[in-house]
């Protein structure tokens, strides 16, 4: 009986019984095989691909996150950087308008306003960058300015910055043309001495002349597959006008210019208020565009980022909240991995004052924290998923021992 009802059971697509294929899905009025159903996917992809190609995604104004939606949610993963947050929350926002703005086909054409953020190593410039790219409702890409050079140079031409995004776009090209580009250590393509003309500087000056034409807004032909280009390579010609750039870079040394700035300004009656009024600990904080100058940036650049915000270097309370605070923080992590084992885990408050002073005292910045956990944890997650515990604390005494092991062990090795 149920034999024969089995034998029944054909696809309605290809007519196939239960018995010729790997597997039969039974719907209300029909069956599907696995052979048909990877078929139909693979059509209904393709057919979307060839629509998709020419359209963007609606975006809708009372759908979108407000910036100040957009700062809470960066809050949860970020530690402090209010001033960052802000620029960044605006400007997306802004973006979105602007892209809105431009689909209602209005006369006042609101220009975008490109942003670059400074501040030291570590600090969270690219965190700032990712987290908010887990909320965009356009396509996002980082991309590194350390690898690009001039064209005819060792290295990757700057048009590669937009194959990446491209390629979030899933080479739709409108939908890529309204997208967000992060670029990170753009401080590295700095024009390196003051005149440029004795000897050729492949990375700086010539890379800086070769970005102002993407950040201007223009037609770029982009190599589809990124790299360098090559003669027979089809070109996918991309228009810059409305991709928003971000800038970021760690600028070291910039706080020289700025206090060379601020020592010639203070000249004249006004003298005494405003150096009692400079906060000499944190120069980064009066960063204006003639430092970015001072530093090697080209002036027709720094005018095609109009935002410029900067970065608090991380002091001992936000080093120690970065450790627990943000979703999904370092020992937030740690607890998660041993879960997983059945294992709890814990620190004694006391190890987390002390990971916060070794990274001080390697002067590692939060980039720190992650290899000091992973020093003290290495030996634990080594046996604890062949142990029977329920439980593990880690206690100060046992965090010092660690460490002091892997620095002895360090030190024979080298
Ligand atoms: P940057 O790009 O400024 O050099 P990153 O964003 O790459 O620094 O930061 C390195 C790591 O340090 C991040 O992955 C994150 O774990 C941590 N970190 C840095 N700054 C912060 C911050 N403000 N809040 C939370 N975590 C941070």
């Amino acid at each position: 009986m149920a034999d024969s009802k089995r034998t029944k059971n054909r696809c309605s697509f290809c007519g196939r019984t239960e018995e010729e294929v790997q597997f039969l899905i039974t719907g209300l009025n029909g069956c599907i095989c696995d052979s048909c159903v990877t078929q139909a996917y693979e059509i209904t992809q393709e057919a979307l691909k060839a629509r998709k190609g020419t359209e963007t995604t609606k975006l809708n104004l009372a759908e979108l996150p407000k910036p100040m939606e957009i700062k809470a949610f960066l809050d949860q993963y970020v530690i402090g950087q209010d001033a960052a947050k802000r620029f960044l929350s605006v400007s997306v926002y802004n973006h979105y308008k602007r892209l809105l703005q431009k689909d209602a086909g209005d006369d006042v054409e609101i220009e975008k306003s490109n942003i670059i953020m400074v501040g030291s190593t570590g600090t969270g410039k690219t965190l700032l960058a990712r987290t908010i790219a887990k909320l965009l409702h356009v396509p996002f890409t980082i991309v590194d300015a350390t690898v690009l050079t001039e064209a005819g140079y060792v290295g990757e031409d700057i048009e590669s910055i937009l194959t990446r995004l491209l390629q979030v776009a899933d080479y739709n090209v409108a939908e890529a043309e309204r997208g967000i580009v992060f670029i990170d250590e753009i401080d590295k393509i700095a024009r390196k001495g003051d005149n440029p003309s004795i000897t050729r500087d492949v990375s700086g000056e010539g890379v800086q002349q070769g970005l102002l034409k993407l950040l201007e807004g223009s037609i770029v032909n982009v190599p589809p597959q990124g790299g360098r280009k090559h003669p027979d390579q089809k070109m996918i010609p991309v228009n810059t006008k409305d991709i928003l750039f971000i800038c970021g870079g760690a600028f070291d040394g910039i706080e020289k210019k700025i206090a060379q700035r601020l020592n010639t300004h203070v000249v004249g009656y006004n003298a005494v208020r405003n150096t009692a009024a400079v906060d000499r600990g944190n120069l980064m904080q009066y960063i204006a565009p003639q430092d970015l100058k001072a530093f090697g940036l080209i002036p027709e650049i720094i005018g095609r980022l109009p935002v410029l915000t900067y970065l608090q270097p991380l002091d001992r309370s936000a080093l120690r909240a970065i450790l627990t605070e943000p979703k999904n923080s370092i020992v937030k992590q740690y607890i998660k991995l041993f879960a997983m084992d059945g294992v709890e885990l814990s620190f004694d408050e006391d190890v987390l004052e002390y990971i916060v002073d070794k990274a001080i005292e390697f002067k590692l910045g939060a980039r720190g924290l992650r290899s000091i956990v992973e020093t003290i944890m290495m030996d634990a997650m080594f046996e604890v998923p062949s142990e029977n515990k329920k439980s593990l604390t880690v206690t100060l005494a046992y965090a010092k021992a660690q460490l002091e092991k892997a620095n002895v062990a360090r030190l024979q090795n080298s």
